[in-house]
């Protein structure tokens, strides 16, 4: 390791936002750590990216799962500059009547334990440096109303209250906490929504004001962003990364 290369612990990267977040934080020179539930997918990941990168099996929401990836972590590399925590799931999207508690239970445990998990495993050798940056994958349903989003929505906005609650707290050991709120994105997940029939693809189109969907690359570069001495002063922000979604108030003219 060269020293001036940073860390970067992405989890959920072996697909969709996730892969590009990778590949965007190798091209910016950070050492990448692939971290994903699909354990062959997130080395063959981490080979391909080239360099000095290596990939992770992890299930975010297993403490004891989290505990061990951080520190193999911390063993390979004695550092870590930056967690994205981006591994999520969408679930059924049945309607809220006839919601399955596992799947409700799976969803939050995926989303808020893993993001908590993750970023308390991070701390210490942030804390450590005196220096760090988490950034959250939130979601445009965590800030507004989606039918069938319960569970999902409300553990995204549950990110987003992390993300600030976690900002005030670890300012003080120089640890920034961001999130993004990314709108609908053509990754695997929504394209499975789309095939479903769960989700009309011309229908959003014609609801984002910049009339597409995001790609991986549209969320990865902000966040690149939040992890930045760019945005050394922001910390605790949820920023919209959806193409004007949330800001659309639909006037019906
Ligand atoms: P994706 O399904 O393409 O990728 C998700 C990755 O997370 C997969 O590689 C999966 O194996 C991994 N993963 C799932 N559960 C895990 C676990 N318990 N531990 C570790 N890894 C796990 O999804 P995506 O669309 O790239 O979504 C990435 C993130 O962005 C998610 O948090 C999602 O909620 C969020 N998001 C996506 C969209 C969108 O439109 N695609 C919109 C808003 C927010």
């Amino acid at each position: 390791m060269s020293a001036d290369e940073k860390v970067a612990v992405i989890t959920g990267a072996a697909s969709g936002i996730g892969w590009a977040l990778a590949q965007t934080f190798a091209r910016a020179r950070y050492a990448v750590c692939v971290v994903d539930l699909d354990a062959e997918t997130a080395k063959k990941r981490a080979g391909e990216l080239n360099g000095n990168h290596e990939g992770y099996g992890c299930d975010v929401s297993d403490e004891g799962q989290v505990e061990r990836t951080f520190a193999a972590v911390q063993t390979r590399y004695g550092r870590l500059d930056v967690l994205v925590n981006n591994a999520g799931i969408v679930g059924s999207q049945e309607p809220s009547i006839s919601q399955d508690m596992v799947y409700f239970d799976r969803i939050t445990k995926v989303i808020i334990n893993g993001t908590f998990l993750c970023s308390r495993a991070a701390f210490h050798p942030m804390a450590a440096q005196k220096s760090g940056a988490i950034v959250n994958v939130g979601s445009i349903a965590g800030l507004t109303g989606l039918p069938r989003r319960n569970a999902y929505g409300a553990a995204k906005a549950g990110v987003h209250s992390l993300t600030r609650s976690l900002a005030t707290e670890w300012a003080q050991h120089g640890i920034r906490v961001n999130a993004v709120a990314p709108g609908y994105v053509a990754t695997p997940m929504v394209q499975g929504l789309v095939d479903q029939g769960k989700v009309d693809s011309a229908r959003l189109c014609r609801r984002i004001p910049m009339a597409r969907l995001g790609t991986p690359e549209d969320i990865a570069d902000p966040v690149l962003f939040l992890a930045s001495d760019a945005a050394r002063y922001v910390t605790g922000v949820t920023l919209s990364v959806d193409g004007g979604w949330a800001a659309f108030g639909d006037a019906g003219n």
